[in-house]
């Protein structure tokens, strides 16, 4: 992407090509690849991840979006989901497991129950738009403070039919999508993020991420077993689930710690 600096007086404008809508030639924003307000002001959370040798968690921008498509991504899921896991409600229990808690259990064992999420009022579509907007920022390159930039996610084929889903040149959902969404009652996904990471064991695209108490799987592949299709947030039954997710935040933070050292 070409990025200009232009001068025009005191005012420094990045003008160049947005990534989502593709418009030549316009002002773009400095976008946060994790959305700022997951930053935790005036908290102690061990697990986020920081630059070595600097005590705050270093936000990671880039300019990328016009206005238009940030505003698009705000109005499409961001401010709706983030509303459920903002950083202030960080530390302390999810508010969406008691209200997911008081419905009837769809399926569900020791570890992870689910429900449909539109019964307690949560709009699922908004949960799956922000997922894959999550995912789509994770295939360019995020530059870091002292470190490599960050390594891009794949997509593969569904690259192109995710922009223009997020673009909303298209109202049709990406083909073989599925996002899975889990509300962690643990408090170690509580208190932590990790950026989207892909996982390369399995045979279709299987990017995670965790967002203070909120863990995202985006799947991605005709090889996704049924059973992960239907327990999309978009599918039909409009699935959330709720359930201790320790185990996969250690993996996945392991996961994502091999990678980077
Ligand atoms: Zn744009």
């Amino acid at each position: 992407m070409l990025v200009e600096i232009v001068k025009l007086g005191i005012t420094h404008l990045m003008v160049g090509t947005c990534a989502l809508c593709l418009t030549a030639d316009c002002e773009l924003r400095e976008s946060h690849y994790m959305p700022a307000a997951l930053y935790p002001k005036n908290q102690k959370l061990e697990l986020l991840p920081r630059v070595p040798g600097q005590t705050e968690v270093e936000e990671i921008t880039m300019p990328l979006l016009c206005a238009r498509c940030e505003h698009r991504f705000n109005k499409r899921g961001e401010s709706e989901v983030l509303r459920h896991i903002a950083a202030k409600i960080a530390n302390k229990p999810s508010p969406l497991v008691p209200k997911l808690e008081t419905l009837t259990v769809l399926e569900g064992d020791e570890t992870l129950k689910s429900y449909c999420g539109s019964d307690a009022g949560l709009n699922m579509d908004m949960f799956a738009y922000f997922a894959l907007s999550m995912a789509w920022r994770g295939i360019h390159s995020w530059p870091r403070t002292g470190r490599p930039d960050l390594t891009p996610i794949c997509l593969g084929l569904y690259r192109e039919p995710i922009r223009r889903f997020l673009a909303e040149e298209t109202i049709d959902f990406p083909a073989e999508a599925s996002v899975i969404v889990i509300a962690c009652t643990d408090k170690i996904s509580r208190e932590a993020w990790f950026l989207p990471s892909q996982r390369d064991d399995v045979w279709f695209h299987d990017v995670r991420m965790l967002a203070l108490g909120v863990f995202f799987r985006v799947l991605l592949g005709r090889s996704v077993p049924d059973v992960l299709m239907r327990d999309s947030c978009h599918a039909v039954g409009k699935r959330i689930h709720v359930g201790d997710a320790s185990k996969r935040t250690r993996e996945s933070l392991d996961y994502t710690e091999s990678l980077t050292a």
